[in-house]
């Protein structure tokens, strides 16, 4: 284990995020573990990196048990559909979706605890292997929105990963996701670097490339006409929300 990961502590217990869950409204946060942190060392992250990603991924709503990631892309859902001054609250997923229905949703991979309220609108399932994110069986402009959650950074071409959410998006349609990002790099292909997996134990999937500073330019270069950030948290808890 690199040094960096021997000196930090393994929090555990309550967090105190200062906000409510934008899936179900709970205050009641708790960090679990610093699983990540080994796993980002491996990625030649700093220990500012590593501490980032860990909070990311290991601290959950104690009701809903979102993470801090899944988290971020239900207010980017909300945030991009709902009017600008939403009050976080006094709103969440779970009144989201009723009020939003009828909204078209492709889901590309599961993403966490969010697939249990997204099933409550007009949803689609694209799970690897059954379907390919650079090549999906759908026809043009047939969703409203696609989401994924840490999908991206597993693709081998997430340019053309890109043009597929892009090609079944209606025009103004939105994909909404999370990715990790180091901002202070640029996006690069790992293809000759050491291997790195993420994943659940015992569905680890390779990473094919580390995302960064530069990933508006692909998501524009994709199709789409607009991109926002929400983060909210900064930095841990990011989401994109990308316009056809
Ligand atoms: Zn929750």
């Amino acid at each position: 284990m690199p040094d960096h990961a021997k000196t930090l502590s393994p929090l555990q217990g309550d967090a105190r995020l200062g906000y409510r869950c934008p899936v179900c409204g709970s205050d009641s946060w708790e960090t679990r573990s610093l699983w990540l942190v080994p796993l980002l060392a491996r990625m030649e992250a700093t220990e500012k990196e590593a501490l980032e990603g860990s909070r990311r991924e290991g601290t959950y709503c104690r009701r809903c048990g979102s993470n801090i990631r899944s988290a971020a892309v239900a207010w980017a859902l909300q945030r991009s559909f709902m009017w600008p001054d939403l009050d976080r609250r006094w709103f969440n997923l779970t009144s989201f979706v009723r009020v939003y229905r009828r909204l078209r949703v492709l889901e590309v991979n599961e993403a966490f605890v969010l697939r249990s309220h997204l099933k409550r609108m007009r949803h689609t399932m694209a799970d690897y292997p059954d379907v390919d994110m650079t090549a999906m069986p759908y026809a043009d402009e047939s969703f409203d929105v696609v989401v994924h959650s840490d999908v991206l950074e597993h693709v081998p071409d997430p340019e053309q990963g890109l043009r597929e959410c892009a090609r079944v998006l209606r025009p103004g349609g939105r994909m909404i996701f999370s990715v990790p990002v180091v901002f202070d790099d640029m996006t690069r292909s790992r293809q000759d670097l050491q291997p790195v997996y993420h994943g659940p134990t015992g569905t680890e999937y390779l990473v094919s490339h580390d995302h960064g500073a530069n990933l508006w330019i692909k998501l524009m270069a994709a199709g789409f006409s607009e991109v926002r950030i929400f983060a909210l948290e900064w930095p841990a808890g990011l989401a994109f929300s990308a316009t056809r």
